[in-house]
């Protein structure tokens, strides 16, 4: 009998205590063999597999696991190896493999860079024109097999396809696209016989490159690789997936000479839901049906998504045309709920992570064979836990909504234009020419952990901890004035995390045990959720700002994470919208602006280095996404008086989609990373005037070499020739806080003989 079926697109890799990151860290360093880490990670995978099956999933995926990231694995398969690390070997050794993602003393690591708008980070593939593509090992062929000798799975293999992989590299000239292309899809008919005579009926390419808005010409591509891929392994079933949005070009798309097409029914809801409505889909098709949030944590509304799915039921034409799946790989999720034991259960029995996430599929499916009776249970407990928490005091704060209420349509202003308040400030701070600061942030040594510990385990009292930090800011004051810094900062020694600090402090916040993701390799995180209304409970940082500052005769700027980083770096509630969430952390943080305001810190910086990364995918929706975050920015900054000195931050380098959004937030001063890309910015400044304050950071703090005098000056002095000296600050790139203070103080020092250099210099040009 024809039925629905359930898949998955991809399982987190990192288990659910990060067994995975502590297998791969120990034997990087050397703590465990290569057989003993060899087997860790298979008995990880395996267990992954049979947790799949144990819920029920149809169609699990194999392919998706990877010791550090799947576009590294899929680069490898295919020989597309960085020319340095190419060393002619047949197969690539996992030296090799971890060489490319990491580095060696020898040659520097591939770049990595955000995988589409999540925070996963995949390896940038290195192809340049000697590059020759190959078959290096088929390891899907020994995951396929893995799984059905070992657990008997019929597995379906997932591979990035050729088309996303290529648009992904960088390194070769765009005229070489097609020949690459023509090189690799016999490389990839290879993969996929082998799979198809391994006994895999289905076979998973992801073409997430589909959801983006194309040009015709590379849209036009498609069609003739799939019928070539088609051709080439005729009875093997190929699924083409998408994710993250809605397909624009739907109509080619559901036409490709594939067996099954994948569509986002989350994030790309209402154009993919539209598209299917409008042009129906093909009868000779499966349509995999991305109906559960692969993102965000919360329960899926299954009552509402059941209607939805007899809607893509009638649309597909039959049971056996119909998966049910997630809207992506749950690589962007936590593993399972059921760790969580301190949680509020208000809260936790609205959350759904990728295990629990698994169940509502089956659970999905199940309905759509046996019919909704079968599964009326469920979704009445499921209707009411989400109630639970809709209805619960968390979400349902009046004061907060009142004030979301009264907020208008214009930009909240400030008094004075920005030449006015220049002005003032100028008068109110009396600092030099090319003022020098710092991005917030000093090392955070053992100490200052060990502190933190110490106050968690009960070892040190409140009072013992807070002297600690006492000590620490009057420690850094002091060696800021020594080294002749113009603006200080406090240091944010209090502080483990820039979001979770003030998660922390606000209502609406909450933070689970074991919520980890995979962030890039080996590197998770554990964003908090913003689950209720956020509010303001009293002051965060006005101690410590406040104490920095009596400390000094120098401004001491308070410090902040503004409105759309902590957003962006949080898992979030979904029945609100975006806007409505960015404007109450705002207005939470205007109040926290005020507080500092009224305890005489007159230099407030509110970070946004997460910013730019949550710039949607689709063009379209960028413009409302850039006015919804310079709102909440100037919602939380522009009401200080003009003698109040704005500062934001943003740790990237790429400005060109932005910059107009950025010049809106109408800081009186932005710093931006600027060195670790060797100066590249600097030529946005030609042809966009910039007028208000800005620090082009002169050296990178990534690295521990301490920069020159004479190499700071050469950035500083580069950005000078577009930049007017009257608005140009000294600074590095970033906070402190991962340098050590042997490095970080010398650096410093350079960097304020540099400045003092170069000032000298244009006063003597002015004087010539
Ligand atoms: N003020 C923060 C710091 O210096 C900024 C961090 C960031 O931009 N990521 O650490
Ligand atoms: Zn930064």
């Amino acid at each position: 009998m024809a039925t629905v079926l359930s898949a998955n697109l991809g399982y987190p890799r990192i288990g659910e205590k990060r067994e995975w990151k502590r297998a791969l860290e120990h034997f990087w360093s050397h703590k465990i063999s290569k057989d003993e880490f060899l087997a860790k990670v298979k008995a990880l995978r395996l267990s992954y597999l049979k947790k799949q099956r144990d819920i029920g999933v149809d169609l699990i995926p194999v392919g998706d696991f990877s010791l550090y990231d799947h576009v590294l694995d899929t680069a490898v398969l295919f020989g597309l190896i960085p020319d340095r690390f190419d060393q002619g070997e047949k197969e690539i050794s996992l030296e090799t493999y971890f060489s490319i993602a990491r580095g060696n003393k020898d040659a520097e690591a591939s770049e990595m860079t955000k995988w589409f708008d999540t925070n996963y980070h995949y390896i940038v593939p290195e192809i340049s024109n000697r590059t020759q593509p190959r078959i290096t090992r088929n390891r899907l062929l020994d995951l396929f097999q893995e799984a059905k000798q070992e657990l008997g799975i019929t597995a379906k293999p997932v591979i990035l396809g050729p088309i996303t992989l290529l648009k992904l590299s960088k390194g070769y000239d765009q005229e070489h696209f097609r020949t690459l292309l023509d090189a690799l899809i016999p490389l990839y008919i290879k993969v996929l016989n082998e799979l198809h005579q391994a006994g895999a009926e289905w076979v998973q390419i992801d073409e997430p490159i589909l959801v983006k808005t194309l040009p015709e010409e590379d849209l036009a591509v498609f069609k003739p690789v799939y019928q070539q891929i088609k051709n080439g392994v005729p009875g093997l079933k190929l699924l083409l997936q998408t994710y993250f949005e809605a397909v624009d070009a739907y109509r080619d798309i559901v036409q490709l000479p594939v067996d099954g097409i994948g569509l986002d029914f989350v994030y790309g809801k209402a154009a993919n839901l539209a598209a299917v409505k409008k042009y129906g889909f093909p009868a000779d098709k499966v349509l995999a049906a991305g109906v559960i949030d692969g993102r965000n944590v919360w329960k899926n509304d299954l009552s509402a998504t059941f209607a939805e799915l007899e809607t893509l039921l009638q649309a597909a034409g039959g049971k056996d045309k119909l998966w049910v799946t997630p809207s992506s790989s749950l690589l962007h999720v936590p593993v399972t709920i059921t760790n969580e034991k301190e949680l509020d259960p208000v809260l936790k029995n609205a959350l759904a992570f990728a295990d629990e996430k698994l169940g509502e599929a089956v659970t999905l499916t199940h309905g759509l064979n046996e019919g909704k009776a079968a599964i009326t249970g469920l979704l009445e407990a499921n209707k009411k836990d989400i109630e639970t928490l809709q209805q619960s005091a968390h979400r349902n704060n009046q004061a907060v909504r009142k004030e979301l209420d009264q907020l208008g349509d214009d930009l909240p202003t400030r008094p004075g234009s920005y030449r006015l308040r220049q002005q003032i400030q100028a008068d109110a701070f009396n600092l030099p020419l090319l003022p020098t600061t710092t991005i917030g942030s000093f090392p955070q040594t053992t100490e200052v952990r060990q502190a933190r510990r110490n106050l968690r385990k009960g070892e040190w009292t409140k009072a013992q901890y807070d002297q600690f930090i006492r000590d620490e800011i009057a420690r850094w004051i002091k060696i800021q004035e020594e080294i002749g810094i113009d603006v200080l900062v406090h240091g944010e020694f209090e502080r483990n995390d820039m979001v979770e600090y003030f998660g922390e402090k606000l209502a609406g916040f909450a933070f689970t045990r074991f919520g980890w993701v995979q962030s890039y390799g080996s590197r998770c995180v554990k964003p908090p959720l913003i689950f209720g209304d956020v509010a303001w409970t009293g002051p965060m940082t006005v101690k410590e700002s406040a104490f920095a500052q009596s400390l000094t005769r120098l401004p001491v700027k308070g410090m902040l994470t503004g409105p759309v980083t902590i957003y962006n770096w949080s898992f979030v509630r979904n029945d609100i919208p975006q806007a409505d969430v960015f404007n109450q952390i705002a207005l939470a943080l205007q109040k926290e602006v005020h507080a500092l305001e009224e305890a005489d810190i007159r230099m407030i910086q509110v970070d946004e280095p997460a910013l730019r990364e949550g710039l949607p995918l689709k063009e379209e929706k960028k413009k409302g996404y850039l006015h919804n975050a310079v709102y909440a920015f100037r919602l939380a900054t522009s009401f200080v008086n003009n003698d109040t000195q704005i500062h934001t931050h943003m740790c990237y380098s790429e400005f060109d989609e932005i910059i107009e959004a950025i010049d809106a937030l109408d800081t009186d001063v932005i710093s931006i990373e600027a060195a670790r890309s060797h100066g590249e910015i600097i030529s946005t400044f030609e042809d966009f005037k910039y007028k208000k304050g800005i620090g082009l950071g002169v050296y990178d703090i990534h690295s521990p070499r301490i920069p020159s005098v004479d190499e700071i000056k050469s950035y500083a002095e580069r950005a000078l020739k577009v930049l007017d000296p009257k608005i140009f600050w000294i600074n590095p790139d970033c906070g402190l806080k991962t340098r050590k203070p042997e490095e970080a103080i010398p650096a410093l020092k350079n960097m304020v003989e540099a400045a003092k250099e170069v000032r000298q210099e244009l006063s003597d040009r002015i004087e010539k």
